[in-house]
């Protein structure tokens, strides 16, 4: 079976440091073609993933060019969108296109009469009606966590063909991948940097409990201390007032004063998983219905107990009280926070390996492809 799988245009494939849906694709593509899938992928010229074929409109990620006026936006999601248009016109063999940028792209291409065409949905649909209060015909849809579904506008619910959870590559056997750091005692919050992660509630319940605690993550695509003070001293500076900067600078920079808070900025690769092994637990304080939670299954994967707020996907991806604790507030959230020790991360791993591989979750999109490719 030959895919035509749709990343956007905006990062490269495996992003450098944080990328959700393009750390998604980068998950989900080696274990299809592991699987005998033909992966043609549309992304940008930099993506280092390896695949059968990589078609781009754009050499480099065009993330930065999201802060540009909408029309320079838009021009940038056509260009990419013009671009597998024309692939799928100049060939008639491929079978299906996967697509997990948009609702409306995706609508154009089924629209050119083409392959059919499954978009996955990634983020919290209430958010974004533009997008998808009003659903556009022709595509197949399908979410990432049952949560995400359920709390769909009514016509995309009716619609999606149910949701298959997010996988890490961190997951899969891990005898030759023994954890290479020690446990230490902090906290890690990993994630970009915003309210709808909670960071400063990690940093309050911390700072109560006299409990060290690492925040990891971009604010607003800056990845260093440095290069937000760019930001932060320049009042015109186009991010200067950017409600992701304006949150990390009121609400979680106070934090940051004394030794038990630290911000490292954005991590990747190999850093990012050492990091992330040696922390006691990983928490998540979100303010929102987290719709597909990469970090927490990572966090499983490597033998951390995510510890959060039962809200979103984390009650799906979470038992309490076996693979990790979900709280209702920020006080029992603090309570949990000191009974790690009857959590053993031991049963994270296993679980991880049990429904979170990258072969766990290709297995589930093979199904659906092959319920809706055409032959
Ligand atoms: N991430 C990363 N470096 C960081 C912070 C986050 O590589 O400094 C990664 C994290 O490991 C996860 C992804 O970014 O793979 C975040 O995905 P998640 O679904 O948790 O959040 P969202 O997509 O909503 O940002």
């Amino acid at each position: 079976m030959k895919v035509l799988v749709n990343a956007g245009p905006w990062l490269e494939v495996p992003p450098a440091g944080y990328g959700g849906i393009e750390n998604v694709v980068a998950t989900l593509v080696p274990a299809l073609r592991e699987r005998g899938v033909h992966v043609v992928l549309a992304s940008v010229g930099s993506s280092g993933l390896e695949v059968d074929e990589l078609i781009s409109a754009y050499d480099e990620g065009q993330f930065t060019e999201l802060q540009k006026p909408y029309n320079q936006v838009m021009g940038i999601a056509h260009a990419h969108l013009a671009r597998v248009a024309a692939e799928l016109r100049r060939r008639d063999d491929i079978d299906l296109v996967h697509d997990h940028v948009e609702v409306v792209g995706p609508a154009v291409l089924s629209a050119l009469g083409g392959p059919p065409v499954l978009h996955t949905l990634h983020w919290d649909l209430r958010k974004h009606p533009a997008f998808y209060g009003a659903f556009p015909p022709g595509i197949a849809v399908n979410g990432v966590s049952e949560s995400q579904i359920a709390r769909a506008p009514d016509a995309l619910r009716a619609a999606a063909l149910g949701s298959i959870h997010l996988a890490t590559p961190l997951a899969d056997p891990p005898a030759d991948r023994e954890p290479r750091v020690e446990r230490g005692e902090h906290l890690m919050v990993m994630g970009r940097i915003c309210a709808l992660k909670g960071q400063h509630v990690a940093a309050r319940i911390c700072q109560k409990l006299g409990l060290p605690l690492v925040l990891a993550g971009p604010v607003s695509g800056r990845d260093t201390a440095a290069e937000l003070d760019v930001v932060a001293q320049n009042p015109y500076h186009p991010l200067h007032s950017h409600p992701d900067v304006r949150y990390h600078l009121d609400q979680v920079a106070p934090y940051l004063d004394g030794d038990l808070v630290r911000w490292v900025g954005a991590v990747g690769g190999a850093e990012r998983d050492d990091l992330y092994a040696s922390a006691r637990a990983a928490l998540f304080p979100i303010q929102w219905d987290e719709p597909g939670g990469t970090a927490v299954v990572e966090a499983m994967a490597l033998g951390v107990p995510p510890v959060g707020l039962r809200r979103g996907c984390l009650p799906e991806l979470i038992d309490h009280g076996r693979t990790g604790f979900l709280a209702d507030s920020e006080e029992e959230l603090a309570e949990w926070v000191l009974r790690l020790d009857e959590l053993d991360p031991e049963e994270c791993r296993r679980e991880a390996r049990r429904r979170f591989t990258p072969l766990v979750m290709a297995d589930r999109y093979v199904e659906l492809y092959e319920r809706l490719a055409r032959h």
